[in-house]
């Protein structure tokens, strides 16, 4: 059991943080059969029921122990914005007062919700305002989990069908509470989402790759970003780490479904990384590799000097691609309207609260003045 995932509004461990097997165990300890811990996994993942008073195959005196010894919060959400083109955001609260995200993306035949892994992240990306935040703390498997959980009360009746880990954090940096948190969602028991319905996205820690291919080869989405390596390095230092030829041995490698392949990520920026020049390298690097290419036009963000491509270099690009093979599908982050870019409402929020308590009570006699 993880003792780290102690609730924002509770002291206690967090029920979600427990997999099937620690539930067992629980149950031993407790002098229970071994199948009840079977019962209570079904009840909170596979049923999505929260409350231990409502385990009806339950006996009263065990629900009663449940509920004293565990925490069955859902986070707090800070605030719940919904899209013109149907996708929803919140913003939720950890047990430190941390704000971290997560969007859900109602499409016709499935439900997508992109979640985070870490409230924060180290890696430092220079376009990416997560990175400019830094790493506050890694989220536990069941605070992953509760994202999940959440998003399904939101959707009234329909159930998140694939998740992405594409919101804060680099997953790999929390690569225990993450494989943990995939481990049920794959669960027939739990979520019972199939494997290919679950993508990792990475900044390419190449190690971790090659264990995650071990433990659970769930699908890789590789924000790549640059196929060269200088430009690569200035951008995403974790390049200096596993360059590109490290992370290319350990994507071959990869048992990625044939089928399916492997997505990378590709955030166009004027004059950074949309030549023909860098099409050229892209192609080469991805040989040999099945793969797709989402190019993201960059997300605008307060302090973030870098613009988005013209639409002139981001077709000639996505055409050089497609002529060798490649799809390269242009992707518009969704919910711009309410900050739908990796980290940015979170962060918009963090500057707000951070503003000089007399600093906002001053603004507002001001406006009170005005009015
Ligand atoms: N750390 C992981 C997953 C989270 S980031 C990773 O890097 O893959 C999710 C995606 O958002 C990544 O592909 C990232 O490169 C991209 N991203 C970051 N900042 C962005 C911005 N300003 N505009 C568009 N995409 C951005
Ligand atoms: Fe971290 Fe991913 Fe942002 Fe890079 S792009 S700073 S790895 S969240």
């Amino acid at each position: 059991m993880n003792l780290n995932s102690l609730n924002i509004l509770s002291s206690k461990p967090l029920a979600f943080d427990l997999s099937l097997d620690e539930w067992r165990a629980w149950c031993q300890s407790q002098g229970l059969a071994t199948f009840v811990g079977k019962q209570i996994f079904l009840w909170i993942f596979q049923k999505g029921t929260l409350d231990p008073e409502e385990f009806s195959n339950i006996s009263k005196e065990i629900r009663l122990r449940l509920k004293e010894k565990f925490s069955w919060n859902l986070p707090l959400v800070d605030s719940h914005l919904c899209s013109k083109d149907g996708s929803e955001k919140l913003l939720i609260k950890d047990r430190e007062g941390n704000l971290f995200e997560m969007v859900l993306m109602p499409y016709e035949e499935r439900v997508t919700l992109c979640l985070s892994s870490q409230v924060g992240c180290k890696r430092g990306c220079t376009f990416c305002q997560t990175g400019r935040m830094g790493l506050k703390r890694n989220l536990s498997s069941g605070e992953i989990l509760s994202q999940i959980l959440l998003a399904n009360y939101c959707l009234k009746g329909r159930r998140v069908t694939n998740v992405v880990f594409m919101g804060m954090g680099e997953p790999l940096d929390n690569f225990d509470e993450v494989v943990k948190a995939c481990q049920i969602m794959i669960h027939p028991d739990g979520f019972g989402l199939s494997k290919q319905r679950v993508t990792i996205s990475t900044s390419g820690l190449a190690p971790e790759i090659d264990r995650l291919g071990e433990v659970l080869p769930v699908r890789l989405a590789i924000s790549l970003h640059s196929a060269d390596d200088e430009r690569r390095s200035r951008m995403m230092p974790v390049n200096r780490q596993y360059n590109l030829a490290t992370l290319k041995e350990s994507l071959l490698r990869y048992p990625a479904p044939h089928r399916l392949g492997i997505t990378f990520e590709y955030v166009m920026i004027e004059g950074e990384n949309d030549s023909i020049q860098d099409a050229k390298k892209l192609v080469k690097y991805l040989s040999g590799i099945r793969a797709k290419v989402n190019l993201i036009p960059i997300n605008h963000f307060p302090g973030l000097e870098m613009k988005a491509s013209q639409a002139d270099s981001l077709r000639a690009f996505q055409r050089y691609l497609a002529d060798r093979s490649i799809p390269a599908p242009v992707r518009y982050s969704r919910g711009q309207d309410i900050s739908g870019g990796c980290g940015q409402l979170a962060a918009k929020r963090e500057e707000e609260i951070h503003l000089d308590p007399r600093e906002l009570h001053r603004q507002r006699r001001r406006e009170l003045r005005k009015n």
